[in-house]
Formats: C-alpha cells, sequence, structure tokens
C-alpha cells in the first residue's frame, strides 16, 4: 500500500438498490499528486467508483478512507472533518447540465467560494480570478445553460476548481468535445498534475490516458480491477484491451491483402464501421 494514501479503498464492493453489482472487491490506494484514469467499457463502475470517491455514494462492503479518515455517510454529514473533505475533494459531473444550476457564469462559479468563510467580494475576486485563468472571463455574464457544449465543460471545470480542491475527479471529461476543446482540457488537467493536484478521469479515451495519466486501473464487466500499472505498458497490451472491450478489431479486406486494425469505442453511439 502507498505510504499515507489521499485515497484508499479496501475490498470495496458496491451494490445499487436492486442488488446488481457495480463494483467488486476493489482495492486500491491512491497518492497525493498522482493522476490516474480508471479505464473500462460501460457499465464497469467508472462512476460509482468516482461517486464513492466524492462521498456520494457510500461501499455497500469494505472500507473507503479519505485524508486518513474513514468516510462514512455520518462522517460527512457535519463536522470538520466534512467541510474540509468537501473543500478537498472536487467532482466534474459527466453531465454538465445536472452541475450547472446558476443564472450567470460568474455567480456559477462564484457559488463554491462563496460558501466558503471568506468575505463575499473576495469569494467573487476569486471566482473572477479563475475565469480569467481558464480564458473564460467574456462568458462571465452568459447564462449557462446557452452555452456550447464545450463552454459549459469548462464553466463546469472552473467551478470545481474556484474553492481550490486538492483532488480533482472527473467523469468522462473529454466526451463529446471537439478536438480544440479537448486538447486544451487535457492541456489544463496537465498543469493542474504540475501544481501537485491529484488528478483522477474516468474514460474511455485511451488517447487521454496515453496524453495525461501516470497511472491507469482497468476495471472489467464484472466490475473488478484487471490491471494496474503505468498507462504506457497497460495500453500496450492490445489482448488486455481487447478484452475488457476498450479495442476491437475490424478485418479490412484490400484487394489480396487484408489487415488488422483497432478501434476504440468511445461510446455506443459513435462507434465508426466506415470502411477505409
Ligand atoms: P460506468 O461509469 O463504467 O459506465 P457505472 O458506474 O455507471 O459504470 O455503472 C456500473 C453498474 O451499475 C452498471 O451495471 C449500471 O447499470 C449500474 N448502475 C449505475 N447507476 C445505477 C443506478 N442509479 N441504479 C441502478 N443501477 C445502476
Ligand atoms: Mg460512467
Amino acid at each position: 500500500m502507498t505510504a499515507n494514501p489521499v485515497f484508499h479503498l479496501e475490498d470495496v464492493s458496491f451494490n445499487y438498490s436492486g442488488g446488481r453489482p457495480a463494483l467488486n472487491q476493489i482495492n486500491l490506494s491512491l497518492a497525493r499528486a498522482e493522476k490516474l484514469v480508471i479505464l473500462g467499457p460501460n457499465g464497469c463502475g467508472k462512476s460509482t467508483l468516482l461517486k464513492i470517491f466524492d462521498g456520494l455514494l457510500f461501499p455497500t462492503s469494505g472500507s473507503f478512507t479519505a485524508f486518513g479518515q474513514t468516510v462514512t455517510e455520518e462522517v460527512l454529514e457535519k463536522g470538520e472533518f466534512a467541510a474540509d473533505f468537501r473543500r478537498w475533494v472536487a467532482f466534474v459531473f459527466q453531465d454538465s447540465d445536472i452541475q450547472l444550476f446558476s443564472s450567470t457564469v460568474l455567480e456559477e462559479v462564484s457559488f463554491g467560494p462563496l460558501q466558503l468563510d471568506i468575505a463575499p467580494n473576495v469569494a467573487v475576486a476569486r471566482a473572477e480570478e479563475i475565469l480569467k485563468m481558464l480564458d473564460l472571463i467574456h462568458l462571465k455574464d452568459s447564462q449557462p445553460h446557452q452555452l456550447s457544449g464545450g463552454e459549459k465543460k469548462k464553466v463546469a471545470l472552473a467551478s470545481s476548481l474556484a474553492t481550490g480542491p486538492e483532488i480533482l475527479l472527473a467523469d468522462e471529461p473529454t466526451n463529446n468535445l471537439d478536438p480544440r476543446s479537448k486538447s486544451w482540457l487535457i492541456d489544463l488537467l496537465n498543469q493542474l498534475g504540475e501544481a501537485g493536484k491529484t488528478i483522477v478521469l474516468a474514460t474511455q479515451d485511451l488517447e487521454v490516458a496515453a496524453q495525461f495519466a501516470t497511472r491507469a486501473v482497468i476495471l472489467d464487466q464484472d466490475h473488478k480491477i484487471v490491471a494496474d500499472g503505468s498507462p504506457a505498458d497497460l495500453l500496450a497490451d492490445k489482448e488486455l484491451l481487447e478484452k475488457v472491450n476498450l479495442i476491437h478489431e475490424h478485418w479490412h479486406e484490400h484487394g489480396d491483402k487484408s489487415h488488422q486494425h483497432e478501434h476504440t469505442h468511445r461510446d455506443e453511439h459513435d462507434h465508426d464501421h466506415t470502411r477505409e
């Protein structure tokens, strides 16, 4: 086990009501400043794992320890640890529309800082600062719901970062982003990583894993960890990636020659069967 991990999961299983398993005996320790991607096919449990890390769900069995404290529903209800945990851990939801609720971008990004024990004008100044840093200040009076998908994702990130979290959790953050927004996001995540933040992404995007992470964990259809290691090693293991349905091979006929190559799966809908 990692020395003084920020997060530690011990034999964690999670079943949604109705009993279907979503996580199966997960053991995982996360060190400070680690940049982890959780990879795996649809339904393997990535979002559930992030929700446990964010204290939104609690293990059905096993334990989740954060900053040395066992995290339970009671512990997060009130008190100093609960306040610290909420400040230190931020979550960027997969669906920005669920996350964004204010009538302007500035209000949205000020919301978190205004909950902190600082003067309101200082909180708003902090929100403006983060909007400037992320090159979003021109949107400050816009309505979040009227923004493009990429802009919504950026505003959601800005509001997650405005309270200065130590740990950033993001669920499929590059989904539906155009290439420019996606490389903007990867650059930003890399900058945050260099600044010492601990970052955990759930993704099916192997490019993100390759360009960003220092560590990758793969979950399979049985909701278990089947690999934990360096992204370069895991991404080179085509047999494993194929087995867990992160890539699959198509045979292509080219006259009398045939060759194989892999396709990545983002989600079921943007599956590209086009023949070259
Ligand atoms: P992933 O993010 O990897 O696609 P999830 O964590 O969303 O996987 O889901 C893991 C399993 O739990 C899946 O079988 C999924 O159908 C089930 N599941 C997810 N959310 C719920 C829910 N709110 N109620 C019941 N089952 C759920
Ligand atoms: Mg998910």
